[in-house]
């Protein structure tokens, strides 16, 4: 199963991709939670794309792109993928076809979820992850208790980019430079749009429903 995820920041791309991932057992490769841990460990990609990343800017299609072939070339990726933030830009599509017809793979569906600007700003000023176990939440949806409700830790991450007047930036940069994807893909008959205010469960359900087993 090949699958592109596409959709605004905080749309839940990445909950859902968790479980497709787990459900099908194939891996995540989300471009955004490559470059943080770069940027974490301080390597000389993390340092290039440092400030690129917390002013909400999209990180050069160079970049990326060879992030994504070392990975789509891997064995792990043999029996499938779910790219989770990429592509993000038209060049990256066009990249990313060239680099899937190089590996004779022409069956990707493109899993597309909306949710309205004013409930995303909501979502990602109250997203939390807690750093000892990894778990995403939202605090809005725990009483704004201020520690994990997997693990009880306090040690949270609130994303440096997940402030409000940069939430706006990254969803202007989605309205110009990604969302023209939407049409490349339901052009050729790829795409799947969905509801992303359903719950996740029942989205998830929604998902794994509808989209090919390819
Ligand atoms: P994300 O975790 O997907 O929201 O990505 C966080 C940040 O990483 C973005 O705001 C960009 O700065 C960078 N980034 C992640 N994926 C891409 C991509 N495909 N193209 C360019 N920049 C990216």
């Amino acid at each position: 199963m090949r699958i592109i995820m596409l959709g605004a920041p905080g749309v839940g791309k990445g909950t859902q991709s968790k479980l497709i991932s787990k459900k099908f057992n194939i891996p995540q490769i989300s471009t955004g939670d490559i470059l943080r841990a770069a940027k974490q460990a301080g390597t000389e990609l993390g340092n290039k794309v440092r400030s690129i990343m917390e002013s909400g800017q999209l990180v050069s299609d160079e970049i990326v792109n060879e992030l994504v072939r070392e990975k789509l070339g891997s064995p792990e990726c043999a029996n499938g993928f779910i790219l989770d933030g990429y592509p993000r830009t038209t060049g990256q599509a066009d990249t990313l076809d060239s680099m899937l017809a190089d590996l004779n793979l022409n069956s990707v569906s493109v899993v597309n979820i909306n949710v309205p600007k004013n409930e995303l700003v909501k979502r990602l000023v109250n997203r939390r992850k807690c750093n000892s176990c990894g778990f995403e939440f939202n605090l809005a949806a725990t009483d704004f208790v201020e520690s994990c409700p997997n693990c009880g830790s306090d040690d949270l991450i609130h994303r440096k980019d997940d402030t409000e007047d940069i939430i706006v930036e990254r969803h202007h940069i989605y309205e110009t430079a990604t969302q023209p994807l939407i049409e490349y893909y339901r052009k050729r008959g790829q795409l799947f749009t969905f509801d992303g205010l359903k719950k996740v469960g029942d989205l998830f359900n929604e998902i794994i429903e509808t989209i090919p087993a390819n």
